[in-house]
Order: structure tokens, then C-alpha cells, then sequence
């Protein structure tokens, strides 16, 4: 996968030299480059902010220096891009955008600034994509959100033995709770369930506990998601036992 970033901030990126992501591009699992769209800026400042027209507070990111760096990328390939606009107006990132984006050959990330773009902007954007309710100062951030945990679900990333689709939201349900050694911490046990060897037990005990939690802490979850029978019977079960 070839992801390009478009951004005023390039070093704020290194970041994603670290950890799974950066393990990921040194084995070429992912080709992550920064393009600086201030190197495209047609004035000999290099600005590549102006006021708003009508008037009020801050300044609009220019389109030229963005649509400019855009195309430059383009003529480098041919491949279909995604190009994501990181705005807070944008549609609620989630894990099955990420699903999604994992998909794409090459994804490319606005990130904004100021007061935010200028709306000839969004001429060349396919997704434009918030992190949640909130406003950061750049899209920066945010970009390396979506970068990070739409990795998780490109091949190899997260290694052999470790798969995103049993993360928590996968399958709208939140994760299960999880023990490591020892099994008694000053008298604090593990469930005994997950020490007997039993695969269906566990198997079984898992999913109770992740509809468990679902339930508690985000039903909203739940709410247009449709349950095996097994699940079912544990959910009524569940509620019953909460009575
Ligand atoms: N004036 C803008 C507004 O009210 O929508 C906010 C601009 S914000 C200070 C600057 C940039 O940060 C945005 O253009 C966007 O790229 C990024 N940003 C801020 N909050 C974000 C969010 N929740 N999701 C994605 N990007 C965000």
C-alpha cells in the first residue's frame, strides 16, 4: 500500500516511524511519504494562507499549493487513490472505515490547518473524514490515527497470529477482558474458566463477556446488529441476570 501526506508539518510524521507502523514500512508493507504542499506554494514566501473573502477570524488554507501537490502526485502513478480530507465536519472515522481504506492502493491524507481549507479543496477529495466531535489544531493527528489503525488490517502488519477482526468493533462487539500470569495477583484471580484448558468453555465465556461489556458500556452497539441464536439466548441471559 502507498500512502502520501499532505501536510505543512512533515516531521510531525516520525511518529510513524515507531512500533507496528514502522516495522510495517521497513518490511515494505506500506510506502508512507510526506509531501510539504508549502513547496508548492506559487509566491516567493512560500505562504500558503490567506484571509477568508466576507470577512472573520483566522486564515484558510490557499487550494493552489494543495491541488498543485496533488497533482504532482498523481502524474508519479496511476494507481486509483483514495483522498481523504481530515475535517471535523467530515463523516465519523470508525474500524469499519479502516476496514475499508485497508483496502485502497494508495491512500492520500490532507491534513488542514488554521481555520481549515479553502472549498475548492474538496474538488480532488473522494472521503472527508473527522476523528470525533472535537477540533484539533491540524489534521496531523488525526491522519495518523486513520494511518495507524487502518494498518492493523493490511496483511501482515500485526504479524501471523494476531488478526484486527478480533479487536474491539470488528464485530460491533466491544473485546472480552484478558488476564496474563500470574493467575492469582494478592489474591485477585483469574477466572477460572480461562485456566482449563477447555477451548469451547473459553470460547463460550468470551463471548458472553465481550456481549456483557457491550451491553453495559455501549448498547448503542448492539442496536442494529444481528445476533447468531447463540448470542441471543446470552444476551437474554445477560439482561436477566442484571434484573
Ligand atoms: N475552523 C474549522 C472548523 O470549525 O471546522 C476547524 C479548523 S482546525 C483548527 C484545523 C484543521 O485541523 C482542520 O482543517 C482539519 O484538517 C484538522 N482537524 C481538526 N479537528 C479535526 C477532527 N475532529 N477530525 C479531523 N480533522 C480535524
Amino acid at each position: 500500500m502507498k500512502i502520501d501526506i499532505l501536510t505543512i508539518f512533515p516531521r510531525m510524521f516520525d511518529a510513524l516511524n515507531e512500533s507496528l507502523i514502522g516495522k510495517a514500512q521497513t518490511r515494505e508493507l506500506v510506502d508512507i511519504q510526506t509531501v510539504d504542499f508549502r513547496d508548492y506554494a506559487d509566491n516567493k514566501h512560500n505562504t500558503v494562507d490567506d484571509a477568508p473573502y466576507g470577512g472573520g477570524a483566522g486564515m484558510l488554507l490557499q487550494a493552489q499549493p494543495i491541488l498543485d501537490a496533488y497533482e504532482d502526485i498523481e502524474s508519479k502513478s496511476n494507481t486509483k487513490k483514495r483522498v481523504i480530507l481530515l475535517d471535523p465536519a467530515g463523516k465519523k472515522f470508525d474500524q469499519a472505515m479502516a476496514k475499508d481504506f485497508a483496502t485502497a492502493e494508495e491512500l492520500v491524507f490532507i491534513c488542514g490547518h488554521y481555520e481549515g481549507y479553502d472549498e475548492r479543496v474538496k474538488t480532488i477529495v473522494t472521503d472527508e473524514v473527522s476523528i470525533g466531535d472535537y477540533v484539533v489544531t491540524g489534521g496531523e493527528l488525526a491522519a495518523m490515527i486513520m494511518i495507524d489503525a487502518t494498518m492493523r488490517f493490511v496483511p501482515g502488519v500485526l504479524g501471523n497470529d494476531i488478526s484486527a477482526y478480533d479487536d474491539s468493533f470488528s464485530n460491533d462487539l466491544l473485546e472480552f477482558p484478558q488476564y496474563t500470569r500470574p493467575a492469582d495477583y494478592k489474591g485477585m484471580k483469574v477466572p477460572e474458566v480461562l485456566t482449563s484448558g477447555n477451548h469451547e468453555l473459553i470460547r463460550q465465556w468470551r463471548l458472553r463477556e465481550s456481549l456483557k461489556k457491550t451491553y453495559l458500556k455501549r448498547p448503542d452497539l448492539l442496536e442494529n446488529r444481528e445476533f447468531t441464536n447463540e448470542e441471543e439466548k446470552m444476551l437474554r441471559e445477560i439482561k436477566a441476570d442484571l434484573l
